[in-house]
């Protein structure tokens, strides 16, 4: 087998592994409005609220770009 797909496939595996405990443990995911990731609450640096919802994002850039809307 290729190495690189190796390690993909590993990689994949352990994505799924913890989000699968996150949903074990019961973490609710909330989308990015701006790129539609998943963003976890907790650890979301960037967040804002609007219209009586709070918005979490990934990064600064979707922050400021859904700020700009
Ligand atoms: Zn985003």
């Amino acid at each position: 087998m290729n190495g690189k797909k190796a390690a993909e496939a590993a990689a994949k595996r352990a994505y799924f592994k913890g989000q699968l405990k996150k949903i074990k443990k019961g973490v609710k995911m909330e989308i990015d409005p701006n790129c539609k990731m998943e963003v976890d609450p907790k650890t979301a640096k960037y967040k804002t609220a609007k219209n009586k919802k709070t918005y979490y994002f990934c990064s600064k850039n979707c922050f400021e770009a859904f700020m700009k809307k």
